[in-house]
Formats: structure tokens, C-alpha cells, sequence
């Protein structure tokens, strides 16, 4: 399960920033995921609760800011909303889009004690 790692990445990437600010307790971060990361949040949930355990971040609520996916067609220009990857573009249904937004995974901010 990858969202395992991922969860450790966010988990140092806190506890780095944490010991910049002195802090002794992560009440809270805040991550970014896009709907093309390729991330299924549930498992990004389930990993969090079992990684937090016995760290600095123990106490910490993730609160997970979904961005959506948005895809650029070079046929007709149009931009739209896109789920999936190789996602065909709906208006003129004669290009794949080309992604513009949605593969975002990072840290937006944390709060300490
Ligand atoms: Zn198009």
C-alpha cells in the first residue's frame, strides 16, 4: 500500500517543520491531494491513524483538501474537469486531455502546540 509511505513523507515533513517552531505536540495538518495523485483517501485515513502512533504528530487531526482534476484539450482549448488519466475530452470528444491540475500531494500547513 503506497499511501503507507506517503503518510510517512507527511508525518516528517511535520515533525521537521514542528521542531523548526520548538513544538512539542501537531495538533493538526493540512494536506493537499489531488484527484490525479493517484491516492485513495480512505487508505490515506487508515494509514495516518496506525503511523501517528508513539510520534510527535500522536494527537494530530489530518484534514485532506481535495483538488479537483482539470484537463486542457489541445484540439478545441477547452478546459475541463477530469477523474481519471487519458480522460478524452468531452466537448469535442477528439483529443485527450492534457492535465493542468489535480496530481498535487503536499503539506498546505500544521498547527502546534
Ligand atoms: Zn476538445
Amino acid at each position: 500500500m503506497h499511501e503507507m509511505s506517503i503518510v510517512t513523507s507527511i508525518l516528517d515533513i511535520a515533525s521537521e517543520r514542528a521542531r523548526q517552531a520548538n513544538a512539542k505536540v501537531i495538533q493538526e495538518i493540512e494536506v493537499e491531494v489531488g484527484a490525479l495523485a493517484g491516492i485513495e483517501i480512505p487508505a490515506l485515513e487508515f494509514c495516518f491513524q496506525a503511523a501517528r502512533a508513539h510520534s510527535i504528530g500522536e494527537q494530530a487531526e489530518l484534514v485532506i483538501r481535495e483538488v479537483p482534476g482539470l484537463g486542457h484539450c489541445p484540439a478545441c482549448g477547452q478546459e475541463s474537469t477530469m477523474d481519471f488519466y487519458a480522460a478524452v475530452c468531452p466537448v469535442c470528444h477528439d483529443s485527450v486531455l492534457e492535465v493542468r491540475q489535480g496530481r498535487e500531494m503536499r503539506v498546505l500547513s500544521i498547527r502546534v502546540d
